[in-house]
């Protein structure tokens, strides 16, 4: 398996990392994405992503496992999401999209659960004005099945969402959840740090809630990357943030996601990763283990799967 090495070029971090899993990426279809709101705008994501794409991209830094995350809300991107993950060895599983609210959440669930590359569902509160949102009761009613079904919920939330999730865990204390790029923290201007703060130390402390460390631009943020491209993965913006994150919940509950596509937006494949892993700085490769491997092997259950694919050339 010689691409289970990272590449060599990778400066200032351990070369001989033996990597793995990148625990968030999309695929999708440009005719069923243009439906969901992609324009030309969006420049080099402006296209269909297939899993060859990703192999392409990921193979030769050395991941040879990925967790496809939902990119659209309708039945189609779900069963285009399902047909990918099918079609591909490096897809070790994926999640989809789950309206909490909806009658049919039971349905849904209990059909993916069939599906043995059915990991999680994802449910997305970053864009919603009202952070009480996470306190209604048809959204506890809608976690309440999922938490009872032992499925992970992937939470793209904000620092104003936290104490919510806080609230639910007291409520829901088997809950499997992670929280998506780090609750998308505003890592420039940093108009969100004290709420940030609070929020992510106290779901360290009092839950078992893991936690993504990935880069994600914030919505508002997109229009201002697309004017002016090329400022790269924000390694210098970011590394306070992933540091308390690693003082606080520590390598078993935090997995390294690129983001990818998305991540195009600012960087390649390759940058993504190592832009990551330079934010982190000296870890020990115990930590970077855990990290880039273990810790989502044993979150996503991925144990068989991961065997399998590195006893496979397959994509
Ligand atoms: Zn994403």
């Amino acid at each position: 398996m010689t691409h289970r090495r990272i590449a060599t070029d990778l400066d200032g971090v351990t070369p001989d990392l033996d990597l793995g899993i990148d625990t968030h990426c999309h695929l999708w279809e440009l005719g069923l994405a243009k439906q969901g709101g992609l324009t030309a705008a969006f420049g080099p994501i402006f296209r269909t992503f297939s899993p060859g794409d990703l192999s392409l991209v990921a193979a030769p830094c050395g991941i040879t496992a990925c967790i496809l995350i939902e990119s659209g809300k309708t039945r189609e991107e779900s069963t285009a999401m399902e047909n990918m993950a099918a079609s591909s060895n490096l897809i070790a599983g994926f999640a989809p999209y789950v309206d909490l609210a909806s009658p049919s959440l039971e349905e849904e669930l209990d059909s993916w659960s069939t599906n043995p590359k059915f990991r999680a569902v994802r449910a997305r509160f970053e864009g919603n004005p009202d952070p009480d949102i996470l306190a209604r009761q048809e959204i506890l009613q809608g976690i309440a099945k999922i938490a009872e079904r032992g499925i992970i919920l992937e939470l793209l939330v904000r620092a104003a969402h936290l104490k919510y999730i806080l609230k639910i865990y007291e409520r829901f204390q088997h809950l499997k959840s992670v929280i998506e790029h780090m609750a998308k923290p505003d890592l420039e201007g940093q108009s969100d740090r004290g709420e940030w703060e609070s929020g992510m130390k106290a779901l360290a402390a009092n839950t078992s809630v893991a936690c993504k460390l990935s880069f994600s631009p914030r919505v508002e943020q997109i229009g201002g990357l697309l004017s002016a491209p090329g400022g790269g993965w924000p390694i210098e913006a970011i590394k306070p943030f992933v540091g308390s994150l690693l003082e606080w919940f520590g390598p078993t509950r935090l997995m390294w996601g690129s983001d990818w596509p998305v991540t195009l937006l600012v960087a390649s494949y390759k940058d993504t990763l190592r832009g990551m892993r330079v934010a982190l700085g000296g870890l020990q490769p115990c930590q970077e283990a855990m990290l880039f491997k273990s810790t989502a092997t044993e979150f996503y259950r991925l144990g068989a799967i991961t065997e399998s694919v590195g006893s496979s050339k397959g994509s």
